[in-house]
């Protein structure tokens, strides 16, 4: 085999490959990024579906590596929509030259560990090979779709379409019948969208999930002027706030604050704060009294919004804590099931039976006319996309095989066995739990210092040990219990697909205590890390 033109192969050309391939090359490694999909953008190229848009305040889901780039770009609304987060992509690609290290309609099937040459050789889905001495993971926690294989899909003489597949061409379904299943972040934000164009939206519902409002707005001339001349301030109250969201919760226990300042504050956040909401006190998700105070007041939203009484019902959560299974922020989503044009069908207690020529068929015999069918089925979560490949380190270890009972890394970062071989904000780390641009970044720039202390050891070889991944797998573990996580179903405990082992695959501690666990590895020599030179 010639020898391999790349020191490092970034997998993924979303938000955290473009950034790897930024910093990496910018250290003057050299660097490929292999994409699947046809364009970059990760995510934020595939979900096109109406109404995407992102909940993380714009100016906070975006870059912080680049001062100019602050300066120059001008979010236009709180919440960016996909269209303007992939322009955005755009710019920073051509902005820092990136597009010619980006190597598209790359489907990387296998990553092999070759021992004696110390390096990483890669098959993609074409056949074509690759080489690196070290591999990163940034393919993301939501890429891999979730397509349910319902029974007589086939017959179907509608359309099929999946929310994170959606067609680049415009999907107009003006006078169409539209069905929904899911009723996840996807469904919730593009359901109010469909409704005002369809001439009837059914929305198949088998969990109800808890939802605040985002109170979207434009971003104002002045409003953006402050903002650029405080982002190093923002981004330090960022870094600071315990979800990379810069709120701070308030500090009191929430059962000990009068009900009247309670309901107080719980209005105020749901007025203003959008995702803000769940940290209105910081015990929502650790403490169950507090979380029922919260979950009531949502309880009691949906009431005063919702007025047909079945309806409201089926739309009111009732099987989960708030904020254990992931909240949505919508724009209008519980007002839609007062148009005449939209109907709540409830599939837990009737599931549904199959597809015919014509639409939906219940268990019940009860049929559902549909011209359009949308999925918003969501993903194989958190491990999907990184057991999708064959992944094959040290020895023959296949990563299927080593994470068959649920992941196993070390901070997050690496796994043994799997030498030179790096994750970005997936399994193990706080991942989708705090702001992932924050925890992408985060990554991005210890994985380029950590090489950097490399090439000063003149290592060639790095790989977690089997005793620090362990004692982080119980640390994990003890973080998780002190939350109310475990308590719901959800695709942070592996619940979204069936056989998926159940364990919980997030770091719960947040982020600044993250960013210390990190730092204090680095200030110990990267310890829990072996190098072939110390
Ligand atoms: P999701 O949250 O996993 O929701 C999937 C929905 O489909 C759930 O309601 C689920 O019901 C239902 N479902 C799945 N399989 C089904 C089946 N076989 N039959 C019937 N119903 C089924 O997926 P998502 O809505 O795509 O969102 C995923 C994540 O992406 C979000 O949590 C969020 O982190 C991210 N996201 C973010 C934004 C944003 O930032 N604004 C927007 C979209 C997505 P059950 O609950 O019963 O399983």
């Amino acid at each position: 085999m010639a020898p391999p033109q790349h020191d490092v192969i970034v997998i993924g050309a979303g938000f955290a490959g473009l950034r790897a391939l930024h910093t990496l090359r910018s250290a003057g490694r050299r660097v490929a990024v292999l994409e699947a999909g046809d364009g970059i953008g990760g995510v934020w190229y595939f979900n096109r579906y109406p109404g995407a848009r992102c909940d993380i305040e714009s100016y906070d889901y975006s870059y912080s590596f680049s001062s100019e780039l602050e300066q120059e770009w001008r979010w236009t609304q709180r919440y960016a929509t996909q269209p303007e987060i992939l322009r955005y992509i755009e710019h920073v690609a051509d902005r820092f030259d990136l597009h010619r290290d980006v190597h598209l309609g790359r489907r990387v099937v296998r990553a092999q560990w070759d021992e004696a040459a110390g390096l990483w050789e890669l098959t993609t889905e074409g056949g074509e090979h690759w080489a690196a001495a070290f591999v990163i993971w940034a393919v993301g926690n939501l890429s891999t779709t979730k397509q349910p294989e319902l029974p007589g899909q086939a017959d179907f003489r509608g359309r099929i379409l999946h929310t994170a597949r959606w067609p680049h061409a415009d999907v107009d379904v003006t006078g169409l019948r539209v069905g929904v299943i899911g009723t996840g972040s996807s469904g919730m934000q593009s359901i109010p969208i469909l409704a005002g164009t369809a001439a009837h939206l059914t929305v198949f519902q088998r969990t109800a999930n808890f939802s605040v409002p985002a109170q979207h707005r434009a971003i104002s001339g002045a409003e953006d002027a402050a903002v650029r001349a405080d982002y190093p301030a923002r981004r330090a109250r960022v870094l600071a706030s315990p979800s990379g969201l810069g709120f701070r919760p308030r500090r009191e226990a929430t059962v000990e604050v009068p009900e009247a300042e309670r309901t107080a504050i719980f209005e105020q956040a749901w007025d203003g704060a959008g995702f803000g909401f769940g940290l209105a006190f910081r015990d929502l998700l650790t403490d169950q009294s507090a979380n029922d105070l919260a979950a009531e007041f949502i309880r009691d939203k949906i009431a005063q919004i919702v007025t047909d009484p079945t309806t409201r019902e089926l739309l009111t959560p009732r099987d989960h804590p708030f904020g254990a299974k992931r909240p949505v922020v919508d724009d209008g989503y519980y007002a839609t099931f007062n148009r005449d044009n939209v109907s709540l069908i409830d599939i837990r207690t009737d599931p549904i039976d199959r597809l015919d020529a014509s639409g939906i068929v219940l268990a019940s015999g009860a049929t559902h006319a549909l011209d359009v069918l949308v999925l918003a089925t969501g993903f194989d979560a958190i491990t999907g996309s990184l057991l999708r490949p064959d992944i094959v380190g040290r020895n023959g270890l296949s990563l299927r095989q080593k994470w068959s009972a649920g992941p196993i890394t070390y901070l997050g970062l690496g796994t043994h066995g799997f030498p030179n071989m790096f994750t970005i904000a997936g399994p193990g780390s706080p991942g989708l739990l705090i702001n992932v641009l924050v925890g992408i970044e985060q990554h991005v720039d210890w994985i380029a210092d950590l090489l950097a202390d490399m090439d000063e050891r003149g290592a060639t070889r790095v790989e977690a040990t089997e005793a620090a991944e362990r004692d982080w797998g119980a640390h994990l573990l003890a973080r998780t219990e002190q939350t109310l996580y475990p308590k719901a179903r959800s695709y942070y405990m592996g619940d979204e697909v069936p056989g998926k082992p159940r364990v919980f695959m997030l770091y719960t501690g947040g982020l600044r205590d993250y960013r210390r666990i990190l730092a204090e590895c680095v200030a110990d020599s990267y310890a829990g890390f072996e190098f072939d030179k110390d």
